[in-house]
């Protein structure tokens, strides 16, 4: 499943989105302020892994409501 990271340059929220195809990406906003200047996070550095944490649920607050 296509799922990946982004950023929201506007509150710095950071969440997961399923992205099927490059036209949808475009319209994916911020989970929490709903922003639209976010930014796909490569998985190396991947917002989620920092902290040191094994879990992937880091700061993702809402998993699988899409
Ligand atoms: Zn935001």
């Amino acid at each position: 499943m296509p799922i990946y990271e982004y950023k929201c340059n506007n509150c710095g929220n950071c969440f997961e989105q399923l992205v099927f195809n490059s036209k949808e990406e475009k319209d994916i906003t911020c989970s929490k302020c709903g922003g639209k200047k976010i930014k796909k996070v490569i998985s190396s550095f991947s917002c989620l892994s920092q902290g040191g944490g094994s879990s992937l649920s880091g700061c993702s607050p809402k998993n699988g409501f899409s």
